[in-house]
């Protein structure tokens, strides 16, 4: 797997579908988690107030000294509330309930939306006094199950969305209402804004119900859909009781071997986004 060129700067994805259960917060954490170990730098970005990535990723709420709340109340910068988490090159900005109280706090401001996206802007800029090799790659964005102003923030500040999409009978319920939370978020806050890809969760290969949506899912999103599908596998759902991902875990379980694939296939789609970006500025 090659690296990505860090010199290429940082890609923020927000890992987004308004249903909760579908897989965001694992997704985070494991694709977080296999893309550091392939040598990529990575922020986990925790922004939902039940702090769920922050702990999968073993920082303890006694840990959270400065959170995303901090950040997005304007009282800390992102930088600060970078905490290492689980493996090298792996980071988090953890959350707190506290974050539950945000909305009422910033409705009245006109730049509501933009929050998260100028604490970024400043992250960008600060990298840059760093050597390229300790430059971040990847930011992944765990939002709230809800399209409310964390998700807007999530969705102004990233460049592409990760939409995970767990293989039962409702699946596709709900996923308009994203695409069209999508569309007016590209239409106003965000014109750049792309669903980088779609990845079916909790995949139960003996069910018929389960290919069933897998199919249905790849007719609604075609090529959107990453190859890779992530089988529901227990140990996936044990590794956050141990404040540990599920490659520190169990790293033979067929969900770590699902979550290396993914972040290979985003790396190699990445490189392939890259090239073409260069060979249309050339
Ligand atoms: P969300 O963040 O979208 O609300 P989670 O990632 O928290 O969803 O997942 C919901 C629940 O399902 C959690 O208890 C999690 O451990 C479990 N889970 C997620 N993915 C899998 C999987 N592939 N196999 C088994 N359990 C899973
Ligand atoms: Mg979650």
């Amino acid at each position: 797997m090659t690296k990505r060129n860090q010199a290429a700067g940082l890609r923020v994805f927000a890992v987004a579908n308004q249903k909760g259960g579908v897989g965001k917060t694992t997704t985070a954490i494991n694709l977080g988690t296999a893309l550091a170990a392939a040598g990529e730098r990575v922020l986990v970005i925790d922004l939902d107030p039940q702090g769920n990535a922050s702990t999968g990723l073993g920082v303890p709420e006694e840990a959270r000294h400065v959170s995303t709340y901090d950040v997005l109340a304007g009282a800390a910068a992102l930088e600060q509330a970078m905490t290492p988490a689980a493996i090298p090159g792996l980071f988090v900005a953890p959350s707190t309930r506290d974050l539950a109280g945000l909305e009422p706090e910033i409705a009245a401001a006109p730049n509501r939306a933009y929050f998260l996206r100028d604490a970024i802007a400043s992250l960008r800029a600060s990298e840059l006094d760093r050597a390229p090799a300790d430059r971040l790659s990847y930011v992944l964005i765990d939002c709230p199950p809800s399209l409310s102003i964390l998700t807007l923030n999530a969705l102004a500040a990233a460049d592409a969305a990760l939409v995970p999409v767990q293989c039962e009978f409702f699946a596709l319920e709900g996923i308009q209402q994203l695409k069209e939370t999508i569309d007016f978020v590209q239409a106003s806050l965000n014109p750049g804004l792309e669903i980088h890809g779609v990845v079916l969760t909790m995949h139960d290969g003996r069910t018929r119900l389960s290919n069933e949506v897998a199919t249905e899912v790849r007719s609604f999103f075609g090529q959107k859909v990453y190859d890779t599908i992530i089988p529901r596998n227990v140990r996936i759902a044990e590794a956050p009781s141990h404040g540990k991902p599920l490659l520190l875990y169990d790293h033979t379980s067929a969900g770590s071997k699902a979550y290396m694939d993914l972040a290979a296939e985003m790396i190699t789609r990445e490189a392939a986004t890259a090239a073409a970006a260069a060979a249309k500025a050339a």
